[in-house]
């Protein structure tokens, strides 16, 4: 199938805006900049990825009030001037054998306190605390949550785009036949669908059937797919550099009577969860949504896991909807509703779709019927 062009690049103007937001919500936090590592991070505020991540330091420090600066190894220079925000980035390079941290040191504050990406190394962050002894290091997403939390229009429109490929995947993958093949062998063809759909990374491909969908850890395995069997459905990877994620759960024939009111209940949940969503509710809230629909039908003990998780540039990001988490849903930001039951050793269900904050409610970007749908 021919994979239609791909969405028009971000600009200099877009990443500039990520910059200017991140300077003012780390001065909101009273810390002195934020050092960005290479992977999704850099990514947001640079388009830029270095060819190979390795030990040698790459890290863009944005701090409010100074020019944003990026110290490279000078062999990746030439591939860092390319970035497509190079030109709002002061570039500092270092040579095999010198020591990257006192060349980067004099641009930072020596009583500063950081956020750091999450996937710096530790060596990194060793390295800066012995070149600068009297900083503070913290986690980017503890410090600053809300950072990648909130997309822009061009940032929804890839989302969007990259749940309607998960969704037509769902479409195509519901024809297959399912009983007498191996959950492998199912999860194989959902990933060359996610590929054939404008995927360009496959994150996970969930084949949990009969007994295996009551784990909601399990991926795939060799076990074949039986008539008779509940099976869940969750896959998803990167698009154009953006996630998708979605779970259905499916049946081969036809369900008995608790298998269907043991969908029907999930469905339930997962709608009123999506109801919960709104400027202004807490992420909490969503979690305690589905969480009652469940627990009032006598099934809280089966629902095992948090409600959702955030979505970007990464299938996993916060904000997390998650008992505890009271930081209030903004319009923009974009998670999974996924509410699930799990009754050990028999089945499991579980139903997903990404959904995005609006002014006044929420907006799915998955729309595959929630049906309990029969495969043969
Ligand atoms: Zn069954
Ligand atoms: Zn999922
Ligand atoms: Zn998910």
């Amino acid at each position: 199938m021919a994979v239609a062009a791909g969405p028009a690049p971000f600009t200099a103007a877009d990443f500039r805006r990520r910059m200017a937001r991140a300077a003012e919500q780390t001065s909101a936090a009273g810390l002195s900049g934020v050092l960005v590592a290479p992977g999704p991070d850099l990514v947001y505020f640079t388009g830029y990825l270095p060819v190979a991540i390795t030990e040698r330091l790459t890290l863009l420090a944005i701090q409010p009030g100074r020019p944003a600066v990026m110290i490279t190894p000078s062999l990746e220079r030439p591939d860092a001037e390319r970035a497509p925000n190079a030109a709002a980035i002061e570039l500092v390079d270092w040579t095999d054998g010198s020591d990257p941290f006192t060349v980067f040191a004099p641009l930072l504050d020596p009583d500063g306190t950081y956020a750091i990406s999450d996937s710096a190394w530790a060596l990194q962050v060793l390295g800066l605390q012995r070149a600068l002894p009297r900083t503070g290091y913290v986690s980017m997403t503890e410090a600053l949550p809300m950072l990648r939390a909130i997309k822009g229009p061009d940032e929804l429109a890839r989302l969007a785009a990259a749940g309607a490929a998960a969704d037509a995947c769902y479409e195509q993958i519901v024809q297959v036949p399912f009983a007498g093949r191996t959950e492998n062998e199912v999860a194989a063809d959902l990933a060359a669908l996610l590929m054939e759909h404008g995927h360009s990374q496959v994150d996970f491909t969930v084949v949990g059937s009969g007994p295996n969908g009551a784990n909601p850890h399990h991926e795939a395995d060799d076990r074949t797919i039986e008539d008779g069997d509940m099976i869940v459905l969750d896959f998803g990877g990167l698009k154009d550099g953006y996630g998708s994620d979605t779970s259905r759960t499916v049946h081969v024939g036809p369900p008995t009577a608790e298998e269907q009111a043991v969908h029907d209940l999930v469905r339930r949940a997962q709608q009123a969860g999506f109801e919960a969503v709104r400027p202004g509710a807490t992420c909490q809230d969503i979690d305690r949504a589905c969480r009652k629909v469940i627990a009032d039908a006598g099934y809280g003990e089966c629902f095992l896991h948090r409600t959702g998780h955030g979505i970007g540039l990464t299938t996993h990001e916060p904000p997390y909807m998650v008992e505890g988490e009271t930081r209030p849903l903004e319009p923009g930001m974009c998670f999974s509703i996924e509410p699930g039951v799990y009754l050990a050793g028999r089945f499991g269900v579980r139903i997903e779709d990404i959904v995005t904050v609006t002014q006044d409610g929420g907006r799915r970007l998955n729309s595959t019927s929630h049906e309990l749908r029969i495969v043969r």
